[in-house]
């Protein structure tokens, strides 16, 4: 591929068992941005990470030396496209454990994903009382479609309920999936709590009943080495743009005999094999699953974001968010009063760290560290049914990524510690 010399990125994380975060952070143009005159201690990564400046410069190489539409055009430009884009299915394949490139879809997000999966998967293959079991602690985006395809199918939604601790509760689990169940849709990682979820013990005894696992990876792929054949998922959704990648782009992994007997999801071109006006055939896969014109230029620009996270090393991106992680809550536990949400054991969770304070809403908590540089995230993180079973209304939430460090953490407190003041506490 033709480079761009006057804008050549350099070279990110290094392959060394500890991260330089010091060298992660200059990868990061947008971490030299000031914010209401303050640097930017960015703490929202898992709402969407930053991108390193290999991804930003992936980005304009693709529109400026190889943009056309692909699969179908016969000329250079069309072929550079298309050999980029696949390439890139291949690198998805091979980050996720060595599957086939044909299991691997491409659409908008986690939430297509999904509800990809209910809309196809599930409306041939959900019957009336039949069971789907979740969470408490899922997203919107892993509750509503299976919500809305039980109502639709009038099938029943199960929950396996969370502990005190933030954990989930398996002492019931024998009662929940049994041989009623379909599918079992459970998040590896929560978005709210940070934990990570016995996704392989639950998959084994879901497949003792003949009933499918979707796992939800929007928060555990970008956070740790992920093989979803040892996972033991039959389908695994994440996002590309909480993994160093572009916005808009999703990535469905989906075992080939399902996909191949699962009916297309959006019907149009590029998905069809055959048309006559007797007749439509679709595609092989994994192109009867993109219809239309997809997301080229993301998808592209996707492969540089997980040649980013393999050069830095996923187990090095965990063992570090382990680290700062246990110093963030050990920071947060030190100011009276305030409550962590979640596990505490840091080996059983992620850096996506909720919080709450007895007398200052999580929104007025955002307010003011935004007004000292610090984003972090407050609401009900798109997770309803989790907030009542805490009984909250909302959490302040600071959510760690690989470019954050003591010092980061060390601002939110002081700035903690001065929004208490400020509130005259
Ligand atoms: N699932 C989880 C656990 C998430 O945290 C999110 C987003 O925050 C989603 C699903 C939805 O992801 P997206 O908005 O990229 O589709």
């Amino acid at each position: 591929m033709p480079t761009d010399t006057k804008n050549s990125s350099q070279p990110a994380g290094r392959p060394s068992s500890e991260l330089n975060v010091d060298l992660i952070k200059a990868d990061f143009p947008i971490l030299e941005e000031k914010v209401n005159g303050h640097r930017l201690v960015y703490l929202d990564s898992a709402a969407s990470s930053q991108k390193p400046q290999e991804v930003v410069h992936a980005l304009s190489q693709y529109y400026r030396h190889m943009h056309s539409n692909i699969h179908r055009g016969l000329h250079t430009l069309a072929e550079r496209a298309t050999v980029a884009y696949e390439k890139s299915r291949q690198h998805v394949a091979d980050f996720i454990g060595g599957v086939e490139p044909e299991e691997v879809i491409f659409n908008s997000g986690t939430t297509e994903a999904i509800n990809l999966v209910a809309r196809t998967w599930g409306e041939a293959n959900i019957n009336e009382g039949d069971e789907i079991v979740v969470t408490e602690m899922e997203h919107h985006a892993n509750f509503v479609p299976w919500f809305m395809l039980a109502q639709r199918k009038k099938a029943v939604i199960r929950k396996l309920p969370i502990t005190v601790c933030g954990h989930l509760d398996l002492s019931e689990i024998d009662s929940i999936i049994g041989p009623r169940t379909k599918l079992v849709a459970i998040t590896h990682m929560s978005n709210v709590l940070g934990t990570i979820n016995p996704i392989q013990e639950i998959a084994a005894l879901a497949k003792k009943h003949g009933a499918l696992v979707l796992g939800d990876g929007a928060q555990a792929a970008p956070h740790l080495p992920i093989n979803v054949r040892d996972l033991g998922v039959d389908f695994y959704a994440f996002s590309a743009h909480k993994m160093m990648g572009p916005t808009g782009l999703g990535l469905l992994y989906g075992r080939r005999e399902l996909l191949e007997a699962m009916p297309p999801y959006k019907f149009g071109g590029e998905m069809i094999s055959k048309v006559s006006f007797d007749e439509v055939t679709f595609a092989e896969l994994p192109h009867k699953f993109e219809a239309g014109t997809p997301n080229i230029a993301d998808v592209v620009t996707f492969d540089a974001a997980l040649t980013y996270l393999e050069r830095v090393g996923m187990n090095n991106a965990r063992q570090h968010e382990i680290d700062l992680t246990g110093y963030t809550i050990e920071k947060l536990n030190s100011l009276n009063g305030l409550e962590i949400q979640g596990p505490q054991e840091v080996e059983q969770r992620g850096g996506a760290i909720s919080f709450t304070d007895p007398t200052i809403h999580p929104h007025d908590i955002s307010t003011f560290l935004d007004s000292r540089g610090i984003a972090i995230r407050a609401g009900h993180h798109c997770a309803q049914p989790l907030m009542r079973a805490m009984g909250k209304v909302a959490t302040a939430r600071a959510s760690l990524y690989i470019y954050n460090d003591r010092s980061d953490v060390d601002a939110l407190v002081e700035a903690l510690v001065e929004m208490r003041k400020y509130f005259g506490l």
